[in-house]
């Protein structure tokens, strides 16, 4: 039988790392899991973090370099692997991954999540050509160009923020008549120069042959532009842990601010997790309270 670890943290974001930096400093036993080898999920896409205490302004691959770095220099064992099964039979977990398996007392889910898709005619054919759901990864190709953004929310407003600078034009389109995203942000957008708001306005199909080159609006209205990017929220990434702890209706793993999940040994920290505000440093903050969960968990059995 192999070695049965302490914990397995399934995620390398911000709520992972931390998780990392706090059980390597508890002298847990313990390996981090995530399929990317830059780590980080979600904040790599992110350009401007500006709300991270300690920092007025940085990138989100700078960000996530340094909370990598500061797992790295506390010697956390890290691997590049794909999880795709858990499993949990007389109190041990066995976490099946695309090139091993590992066996655990506890574990630390923390996959994140992944962006909601639109749902219509044109997402899925254009994407790659016109559609994206990056405006951080993809931004670049519309310089001096004319998109829109589709969404609401913080996402969609940074987003926005980010292509203003970039790019001639950003349309903003949102489904309802005001932005959920926070007010800071939504006056900086207001004062965006070459940003135009466009209220009520659902989109009815990205049109386009070869690239995207204008949508469709359920008015009938047609906006002509060269890209368009979609940020209309996120999906949690819960699937693996479906069928062990109870998920709520939207999919998120049902969890408190200890992470404790309804499966014993099982914890869940942040994006992927019920909570009211999912930023970089809540995560965080889930992934200290998780190992602290962890390191009580263990002491009873
Ligand atoms: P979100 O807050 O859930 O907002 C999603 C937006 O998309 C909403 O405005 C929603 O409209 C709209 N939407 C949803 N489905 C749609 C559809 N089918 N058609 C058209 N519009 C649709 O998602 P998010 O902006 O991706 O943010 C996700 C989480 O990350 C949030 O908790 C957010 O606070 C956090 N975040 C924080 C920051 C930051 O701190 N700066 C930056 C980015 C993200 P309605 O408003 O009508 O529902």
């Amino acid at each position: 039988m192999s070695e049965i670890l302490d914990l397995v943290i399934c995620g390398g974001g911000a709520a992972g790392l931390t998780s990392a930096v706090y059980a390597a400093r508890s002298g847990l036993d313990f390996v981090l899991i995530d399929i990317s080898s830059s780590m980080g999920s979600q904040i790599t896409q992110t350009s401007d973090v500006d709300n991270y205490t300690g920092f007025e302004k940085v990138n989100g691959m700078e960000l996530v370099m340094k909370f990598y770095e500061h797992a790295k220099a506390l010697n956390a064992p890290m691997v590049n692997d794909e999880v795709q099964e858990i499993t949990k039979e007389n109190g041990i977990f066995t976490i099946k991954c695309a090139q091993g398996e590992y066996k655990t007392r506890t574990v630390i889910y923390c996959s994140g999540a992944s962006h909601r898709e639109l749902g219509v005619k044109g997402e899925k054919e254009l994407l790659g050509r016109g559609v994206g759901y990056c405006a951080v990864c993809d931004g670049f190709f519309y310089r001096n160009k004319t998109v829109v953004v589709v969404g609401g929310g913080n996402t969609a407003v940074t987003d926005a923020l980010y292509l203003s600078k970039i790019c001639k034009k950003v349309i903003l389109l949102h489904r309802r008549d005001s932005l959920r995203a926070e007010k800071i942000l939504v006056e900086r957008l207001e004062n965006a120069e070459n940003v135009e708001l466009m209220f009520n306005s659902e989109v009815a199909e990205i049109l386009g042959e070869k690239g995207a080159d204008g949508v469709l609006l359920k008015s009938g209205d047609k906006i002509d532009c060269d890209g368009v990017f979609i940020a209309v929220g996120i999906v949690p990434r819960s699937e693996t842990v479906k069928s062990l702890a109870k998920l709520d209706n939207n999919g998120y793993i049902v969890a408190d601010e200890s992470g404790k999940t309804s499966l014993d040994g099982l914890f869940a920290a942040g994006d992927v997790r019920t909570k009211a505000l999912r930023q970089i440093i809540t995560a965080c903050s889930d992934g200290a309270n998780c190992v602290d969960s962890v390191n009580k968990f263990l002491d009873t059995v």
